[in-house]
């Protein structure tokens, strides 16, 4: 059997006996086991600070960029290796498998370019020097420097590939050494991709650590210099916030949670037009892509009572093309959910929704006989804001509900709000004034707006797919967090000191 080792301080490690399963989404078998206990992590997180740090801070912003450039290149050159495992362990399709691998290989190569454009230093102003008082020699400088901690990265099970590499660009870039823990359940594609970078050899001692299993005692070793950022459910997003080691230090957190995001359907748009079309097929995409098991997938789409029939038959007629079956297959387009439990998690959730909306299309339970399947799925629940459920409660599978709405920008603000805080919304629109009073209206209640209209009609990869140089994140149920926006990202990871002293002298170190 495959036991799946951690990497920590510079060396392969597994944890002792009771060993937790990693199944084949698809077949139900064991693929391997791991395990975290035993593991010292009071040590890996001092080798992180002591060695991984100083290495990292040694080099300029060009320097990590290169770094950062050679780990795209291993993470694109392992490809369909990586594909092939995301097929077994994630049970996804090769296209899903890709959306991951591939979006992660690319968010590195991103902030690889970001290092050459930073350049040949280590430190970043903020601002222009402000004079003290009168004196216009005595003045304060803003400047971000990499905090001395290490940044822990806890990561969900459903991006093993992104996940890893798009907080591990920004952490390197920014120069903090990374301590990454995947999801238990998934952690193959993740292990798989530290294991090819540490066979390269371009990983200097220290900066990068990876925890396999469960994360043990590994927040009680944090300390005032490290951060961690956490992506996975709101609860355990709360329990990580309210850790006596992290509340004691002050760690700084960010939470990327759980988060009902909205597609808007506008009153002007006519059935059958290409903005009509967009919205068809990014909303129907994001049941189906990755099985619905996409942080940023809608969850409530939101259209006018007067389109409501049309745009379900539309939907409807998406989902019934969707094929179920082996991710192997070319022919597959929905996957497997990941686990057992989450199948029962998901069908559980349906139930619930089934007791206060009605299904529309799909059917849940109709699915092949092997595989952690969930059928595509729509509901249709009246009440806008009101409505029950469907602001409250995520169904992490392939399931939207559709909320009728009396087409106003006020009732559709309202609608998008109630979810109290998401990561993406669209809205599908050629009306610019009624665009303007949403758009305005919901912006503060979400990290990212997508407009939709003729002239993109065909152009972008949808809401679901999250690009480095725009922010990640969103307020209130969705976690609070911000990750990526280009070198936004970076402010994470350093600390901003505010220098005062004498201009000159100040301008001899670079620090005006
Ligand atoms: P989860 O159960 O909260 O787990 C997330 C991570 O936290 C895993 O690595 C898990 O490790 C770890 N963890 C669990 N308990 C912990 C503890 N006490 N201390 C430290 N770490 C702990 O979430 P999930 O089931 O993997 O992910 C599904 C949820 O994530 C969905 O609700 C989805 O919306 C959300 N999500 C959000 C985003 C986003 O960017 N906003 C992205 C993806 C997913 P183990 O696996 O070892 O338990």
């Amino acid at each position: 059997m495959h036991v799946v080792k951690s990497y920590l301080v510079d060396s392969w490690i597994a944890g002792q006996e009771p060993t937790t399963p990693l199944f084949d989404a698809y077949t139900g078998k064991v693929m391997a086991i791991t395990s975290s206990k035993g593991l010292d992590l009071r040590a890996a997180l001092a080798h992180a600070r002591d060695v991984g740090g100083p290495a990292l801070r040694a080099m300029t912003f060009t320097q990590r960029g290169e770094l950062i450039k050679k780990l795209s290149e291993v993470v694109h050159a392992s490809r369909d290796e990586l594909c092939e495992l995301a097929g077994k362990n994630s049970g996804n399709t090769r296209s899903d498998a890709k959306f991951d691998v591939d979006g992660g290989s690319g968010t590195l190569a991103y902030y690889a370019s970001l290092g050459k454009k930073l350049g040949d230093k280590t430190h970043v102003l903020d601002g222009a020097a402000d004079p003290i008082l009168r004196s216009a020699r005595f003045v304060g400088q803003h400047v971000y420097l990499p905090r001395h901690g290490v940044a822990i990265h806890i990561n969900a099970f459903n991006f093993p590939a992104w996940g890893l590499c798009e907080k591990l660009a920004a952490a390197f870039l920014a120069g903090m050494p990374v301590l990454v823990k995947p999801a238990t359940a998934t952690c193959l594609v993740t292990a798989r991709i530290v294991e090819k970078w540490v066979e390269a050899g371009i990983l200097p001692a220290g900066t990068l650590q990876l925890l396999c299993g469960s994360a043990g005692d590994l927040l009680d070793h944090v300390g005032p210099q490290d951060v961690v950022s956490f992506t996975g459910s709101g609860e355990t997003g709360r329990m990580i916030r309210g850790h006596a080691a992290v509340l004691r230090w002050n760690v700084r957190v960010g939470v990327e949670a759980d988060s009902l995001n909205a597609a808007v359907l506008g009153p002007d748009v006519e059935v059958g037009s290409e903005t009509f079309q967009m919205f068809v097929n990014e909303t129907s995409k994001d049941i189906t892509q990755k099985a619905g098991q996409k942080c940023t997938a809608i969850r409530r789409i939101v259209v006018p009572t007067a389109l409501a029939d049309e745009a379900i038959a539309a939907l409807a007629d998406r989902l019934s093309q969707a094929v179920l079956g082996n991710p192997d297959e070319r022919a597959t387009t929905v996957s497997p959910l990941a686990t057992e439990s989450q199948q029962a998690d998901a069908w559980r959730r349906i139930e619930d929704l089934a007791l206060v909306a009605t299904r529309v299309a799909g059917d849940p339970d109709e699915v092949p006989e092997t595989g952690f399947f969930v059928g595509p799925s729509l509901f249709r629940v009246e009440g806008g804001a009101a409505a029950p459920f469907v602001h409250d409660h995520e169904i992490f599978g392939p399931v939207a509900t559709v909320i009728p709405y009396d087409g106003s920008a006020a009732e559709a603000v309202a609608i998008v709000a109630r979810g109290r805080g998401s990561l993406v919304t669209s809205v599908y629109t050629d009306d610019t004034t009624w665009a303007k009073d949403v758009l305005f209206g919901i912006a503060p209640h979400n990290g990212r707006v997508q407009w939709g209209s003729k002239k993109v009609h065909d152009q972008g990869a949808g809401p679901g797919t999250v690009l480095p140089q725009f922010v990640h994140g969103g307020p209130g149920a969705a976690g609070g967090g911000e990750e990526l926006g280009g070198e936004r990202g970076l402010a994470f990871y350093w600390q901003r000191t505010a220098i005062q002293g004498d201009r000159a002298l100040l301008e001899r170190i670079g620090l005006v």
